[in-house]
């Protein structure tokens, strides 16, 4: 049996992850599963999967996990630490499935142990990708992608020599304001940034796809995964999302990696790798589809984008600024305080603070300094905002 863990198992991800468990139960032993506030579906799956453990982000919820659990065997914990303590707890294979860079910790320790990490947590790369990959390669084990375009270019690559890679495309699906002017972005509203034309996910990530965020932070997850330099790295608008990404070669071939718009597929690729099964995902039909539109992106309406570049070519602590940055901005958005394109223009003016007052680019990366300037990048990122 594959001994298996789930970080952020009541999110969109994790619970996609738990349908594919659920189809093959004999096969898995469940070390621990994590949420944050839903304590009733965190304690639901620990029951029904026998977990060893379950932890809730959150301290103040223990009592309540607690309850929940009660005379089922399944151990309750909350906070930091106990998400570290179910990271070192031996497994075969977990789910970083965590949003935003609370997942960062916890897929390091995980990686300690030699423990294969099924990366959907795209911010743990975007913040520290050279740590998280170092760790991977000196405790031999393997990051596999979960994010779709990711997961496509990991495909993509299967037999491919890297040196023969030409450029790489990522499609966005250009979200639900593709079409829309400067002056109505400036308008967009809180509920319009939540309802994404293609693909059911969590909140934040809807919000990021909508501002181009989430395609920026894939540039960056993109060269830091797979060591393509930022000039390699193409986005492609393309409404519908059945083309995921494409790798281009230096004899011209361009290999596209097309499925229905369902994470189950990178998910079920990434915990079956590098066998191939059957997954319960909708088969394509093209005659059905009829038409594949692309178009170029916009970084004048999507500053994002053209951010995303600043931060590949900075480096070092860059990534982790711009990240923490946009989660505060993205919180602001949410609350209701500040506009849909204040996000970017304050993630700018961070940026730019920043990397002025410190050497960002040549700053050493660890956990500790991550984390130092996460912290300051979402305190200047509320400054900003009081400012203004
Ligand atoms: P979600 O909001 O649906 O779920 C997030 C999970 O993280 C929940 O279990 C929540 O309880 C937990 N969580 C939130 N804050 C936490 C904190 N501070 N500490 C510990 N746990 C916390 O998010 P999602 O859409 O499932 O996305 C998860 C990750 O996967 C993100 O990094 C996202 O970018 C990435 N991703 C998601 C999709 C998708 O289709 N949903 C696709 C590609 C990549
Ligand atoms: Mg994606």
């Amino acid at each position: 049996m594959r001994r298996i863990s789930i970080f952020g198992s009541t999110g969109s991800i994790g619970q996609s992850t738990i349908d594919l468990i659920h189809r093959d139960r004999e096969a898995y032993e469940v070390v621990a599963l994590t949420g944050g506030a839903n304590i009733e579906l965190l304690a639901h799956d620990a029951r029904q999967l026998g977990a060893k453990v379950a932890v809730t982000a959150y301290e103040d919820k223990l009592p309540a996990l607690k309850d929940a659990l009660a005379g089922s065997g399944v151990h309750a914990a909350a906070g930091e630490h106990a998400l570290i303590e179910a990271a070192d707890r031996p497994a075969d294979w977990i789910m970083s499935a965590i949003v935003g860079s609370a997942g960062l910790a916890p897929g390091l320790h995980a990686l300690k142990h030699g423990t294969t990490l099924a990366l959907a947590n795209k911010e743990s790369l975007v913040t520290a990708g050279p740590l998280l990959m170092s760790e991977a390669q000196a405790h031999g084990t393997r990051i596999l992608p979960v994010d779709s375009e990711h997961s496509a270019v990991f495909q993509g690559l299967v037999g491919e020599e890297r040196s023969e890679v030409e450029r790489v495309i990522i499609t966005a699906s250009g979200g639900p304001f593709r079409d829309w002017s400067l002056e109505q972005l400036a308008g967009a509203t809180l509920a319009q940034a939540c309802k994404h034309p293609s693909w059911d996910m969590g909140q934040r990530i809807t919000i990021d796809s909508a501002s181009m965020f989430n395609k920026a932070l894939e540039i960056i997850e993109t060269h830091e995964y797979f060591g393509f330099a930022g000039d390699m790295i193409e986005v492609l608008v393309h409404p519908g999302s059945y083309v995921h990404a494409l790798v281009g070669f230096k004899d011209g071939a361009l290999m596209a990696h097309l499925g229905a718009p369902d994470m189950r597929h990178a998910i079920g690729y990434a915990l079956h790798w590098p066998e191939r099964r059957n997954l319960p995902v909708a088969r394509l039909d093209l005659a059905q589809v009829g038409t594949l539109r692309f178009e170029p992106p916009d970084e004048v309406r999507f500053p994002a984008l053209r951010l995303a570049r600043d931060v590949m070519e900075i480096g070092g602590l860059a990534g982790a600024v711009f990240n923490a940055a946009k989660e505060a901005a993205l919180d602001m958005f949410i609350a209701q305080e500040i506009g849909f394109l204040d996000m970017a223009r304050i993630v700018e003016v961070v940026l730019n603070e920043m990397s002025s007052a410190t050497s960002l680019g040549n700053a050493a990366l660890t956990l500790d300094t991550v984390l130092e300037a996460d912290k300051e990048a979402r305190a200047r990122a509320r400054a900003c905002h009081a400012r203004s």
